[in-house]
């Protein structure tokens, strides 16, 4: 059976009731999972007032800032969750961010800066996250973090994002290498398109759920709470083999030539 009761999992990437981390949270919430929720913060309080709102039925004992760039915050947040919890179990890295502009037309116009700050908060974020989780992590761990096919094959308008996430696989089969001796698992899910926040800035979103809908075995594209039961799956003992995948949560899109 899927128990998580006794973990501690900490869950980032939560914006809305949209967001994959959403589904996630729901699913570890609802296998036992005690919660703790980061949100990205921005000066008037709007999102950390919108996410703890949300999470409140899901009661997570910890509740904290954290934007990705910023060290000091990483550091006190991991600070804190030392102290509170003592050990971490699991990790849900749920985040990404390009510009909008690099999210359409030629890929070539991709800026340096635009570049550098897709790659730092969408990859170079899982690697950091997962150092400060290490220590934590002492009676072994499970770490999840999203990704799409445009980090495989080239997608229309993904540009930018596309190297991120391939990035972001390597970043994930070298970090299972590195921690599996700790027992600490490292795992991603390749989720299918899902209307959220973040998708809606890549140019032609809604073409591409349309066309997964046709051509997907299954007809159709996923659910967050889909992604989140198989994030809940790779949190538990029940996938305790399993460490450095690529996991396709996306009606069976990926295998298709045509
Ligand atoms: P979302 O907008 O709900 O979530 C993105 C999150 O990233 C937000 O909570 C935002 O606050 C956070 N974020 C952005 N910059 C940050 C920073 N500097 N520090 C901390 N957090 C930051 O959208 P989503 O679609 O649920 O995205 C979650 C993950 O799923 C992303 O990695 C995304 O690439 C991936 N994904 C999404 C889809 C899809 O179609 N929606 C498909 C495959 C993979």
């Amino acid at each position: 059976m899927l128990d998580l009761t006794g973990k501690n999992a900490l869950v980032t990437g939560i914006a809305n009731n949209r967001s994959i981390a959403w589904g996630i949270a729901q699913q570890l919430h609802q296998a036992g999972a005690n919660l703790g929720v980061t949100y990205l913060p921005d000066e008037k309080g709007r999102f950390e007032k919108k996410v703890r709102e949300l999470v409140e039925p899901l009661n997570p004992s910890i509740f904290l800032p954290c934007d990705v760039q910023n060290e000091p915050q990483i550091e006190e947040g991991f600070q804190t969750i030392a102290a509170q919890w003592g050990k971490l179990d699991i990790l849900i890295h749920c985040l990404a961010f390009a510009n909008k502009e690099d999210l359409s037309g030629e890929f070539s116009a991709t800026s340096r800066e635009g570049f550098t700050q897709a790659l730092e908060i969408s990859s170079y974020s899982l690697t950091r996250l997962a150092k400060a989780a290490k220590p934590l992590m002492n009676e072994g761990g499970s770490i999840v973090t999203l990704t799409y096919l445009g980090g495989v094959k080239v997608i229309p308008n993904y540009n930018v994002m596309g190297i991120a996430k391939s990035a972001l696989e390597m970043s994930v089969r070298y970090l299972a290498a590195e921690l599996g001796p700790k027992n600490i698992r490292v795992n991603a899910i390749s989720a299918g398109p899902i209307r959220t926040l973040a998708s809606s800035a890549v140019g032609g979103i809604l073409d591409m759920i349309h066309h997964v809908e046709q051509v997907a075995p299954l007809r159709r594209t996923v659910t967050q709470t889909e992604v989140g039961n198989t994030a809940a799956f790779l949190c538990s003992d029940l996938a305790s083999g399993i460490t450095g995948q690529i996991i396709y949560v996306d009606a069976g899109y990926e295998i298709m030539g045509m």
